[in-house]
């Protein structure tokens, strides 16, 4: 992969049932387990997106821990997957942080987990190719609750194909869909 990726959870707007823009509560286990697999496949950040600073400040405290206090300690190579999160308050300055680090504002790649009228999903092995070109860097959008809000999918350079398991049952976890993203984006394909 030539260009920066870094991905992002959004807490808001995100859709409840009816499809309506809702704030929904940080998790430790969505910091933890997804910053674990953007490291593995070498992301360059991981943004938790919250407008609710209580929120942002839970991040701070489970990054505090594991990078300074008892987690690191017990865990260290811990520290080092949580050292490429970061909260920030919305996806404007998600799209901010991303332009500082990399010197350019990033593509906004969005996930959804079925294919939505007026959104023409790119295929992985297209995302793949793109990402092997030169080009701006990536920030790849997960959603909480029901999904990002139709908000959220307005602002995208580029829909992902939805994961298709083949079977009518398709209600993944935003950690399991964020670690099959990667691996079909970023990783080795083995006896090809
Ligand atoms: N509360 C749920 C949880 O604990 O995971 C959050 C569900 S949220 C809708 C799941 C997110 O994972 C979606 O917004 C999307 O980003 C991604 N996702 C889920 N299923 C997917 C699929 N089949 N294909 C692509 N992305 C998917």
């Amino acid at each position: 992969v030539s260009r920066a990726v870094h991905c992002a959870l959004v807490h808001h707007p995100v859709r409840d049932r009816e499809g309506n823009a809702i704030a929904s509560a940080v998790t430790n286990l969505d910091v933890h387990d997804i910053a674990r697999s953007a490291r593995t496949y070498r992301l360059a950040g991981y943004w938790v997106i919250s407008p609710i600073a209580a929120q942002r400040l839970l991040v701070d405290r489970i990054l505090d821990h594991w990078k300074h206090g008892a987690g690191a300690r017990r865990v260290p190579e811990r520290a080092h997957a949580l050292a490429i999160c970061a909260p920030v308050a919305n996806l404007d300055a998600a799209i901010e942080a991303v332009a500082a680090k990399e010197g350019t504002a990033p593509e906004i790649w969005v996930t959804e987990a079925r294919s939505m009228p007026g959104l023409a999903p790119i295929g992985w092995d297209a995302g793949r190719t793109a990402l092997s070109h030169q080009g701006p860097p990536v920030l790849l959008l997960f959603g909480t609750a029901h999904g990002l809000h139709a908000s959220v999918l307005a602002r995208a350079d580029v829909v992902l194909a939805p994961i298709e398991a083949g079977g009518d049952y398709n209600h993944l976890s935003v950690r399991a869909a964020a670690a099959i993203t990667f691996d079909r984006l970023f990783g080795e394909r083995l006896g090809t």
